[in-house]
């Protein structure tokens, strides 16, 4: 029979040991990053933008002010302002469908960026979409069903600390976009796809009946809600360790015509378009390191994101604090 004093003890010490392995991976990570900024200037200095195309991925644009935000990727609204107009100067910024028509017409001019923007947080609409409609700018957005028009917090954020208590006292700015707010930003030209129906987990963690049901549900839902079909995945995580061939496959099979990662990267015009790798924007990320993103400088990261993965595995696993 188990003794429940040393199965409980077991556990304790099972969640201290995890989360004194996150935290020697987020300080890693953040090492990682640092250097990255400072081995980029080179690239930089001799970097071109001709003939690949970066996919950005935002998650939030929101004035909030963490020490330790990292793990929400937030932008601030006036850095997210500063970065379009850069944009609107220097690229052409175009959809990840319009992107998707040049490449396949033989029609890319060298020039392309596109903007996506992960989850589906309100503040998308809030902050990003009058930036971007002020700018003549388009991106696409990619959203979890389950949580979009509902009041519940976002199921898989690690909420710890400031950002739990933030979560209490401005429950506004932690929320989903509504479908209204969905179809109005759609109306506009803004794209949208779908990035599971829960975020449960990244698709490789599930079985492939889960992950399958995953991505039917929300195509479905995404379908009866705004009464157009999605054709663009993301997926969750989205680290070559979270997707596999099988998804490729089920994507395939339900009509969608691309799917995004967060493998680190330009796109050469025959980069597999269910693996098209984006770069992420972070909250700290200065102007000048946001020019060296957008222009090749961070293509030499993509080896060091493999040695990452086989070193401390996803990225699902670097943000997830356990409660207890
Ligand atoms: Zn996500």
């Amino acid at each position: 029979m188990v003794d429940p004093v040393l199965c409980s003890q077991a556990i304790v010490s099972r969640s201290y040991q995890k989360r004194v392995n996150i935290k020697i991976r987020n300080i890693l990570r953040s090492s990682a990053r640092r250097l990255l900024k400072t081995a980029t200037y080179v690239p930089y200095v001799f970097s071109n933008t001709g003939g690949k195309t970066p996919i950005l991925v935002y998650h939030r644009v929101c004035p909030l002010h963490f020490k330790k935000d990292i793990v929400y990727a937030n932008v601030y609204p006036e850095e997210f302002e500063r970065q379009m107009l850069y944009l609107k100067r220097n690229f052409d910024v175009v959809t990840v469908s319009e992107y998707l028509d040049r490449r396949s017409g033989g029609l890319l001019n060298g020039s392309e960026i596109c903007i996506t923007f992960d989850d589906g947080f309100r503040d998308n609409y809030v902050y990003a979409f009058p930036v971007l409609k002020k700018n003549g700018l388009k991106a696409a957005f990619f959203i979890v069903t389950k949580y979009i028009g509902g009041n519940d917090l976002f199921g898989w954020m690690p909420m710890d600390g400031a950002a739990r208590q933030d979560s209490i006292s401005n429950r506004e700015r932690w929320r989903p976009l509504s479908w209204e707010e969905v179809r109005e930003m759609m109306e506009y030209g803004m794209e949208f796809g779908t990035h599971t129906h829960t975020h449960r987990a990244s698709l490789a963690e599930m079985g492939p009946e889960e992950a399958r049901g995953e991505i039917e549900k929300s195509t479905a839902v995404f379908r009866q809600k705004t009464g157009t079909d999605s054709r663009l995945f993301s997926y969750p995580h989205g680290t070559s360790k979270d997707y596999n061939s099988h998804h490729v496959l089920i994507l395939k099979s339900l009509d969608y015509r691309a799917a995004l990662t967060t493998t680190i990267g330009r796109n050469g015009p025959r980069q597999n378009p269910f693996e098209l790798k984006r770069i992420i924007v972070y909250e700290d990320d200065s102007l000048l390191e946001f020019k060296k993103k957008v222009n090749g400088a961070y293509d030499m990261a993509a080896p060091l994101q493999r040695v990452w993965l086989k070193v401390a595995g996803t990225n699902a696993d670097d943000v997830r604090i356990p409660e207890n």
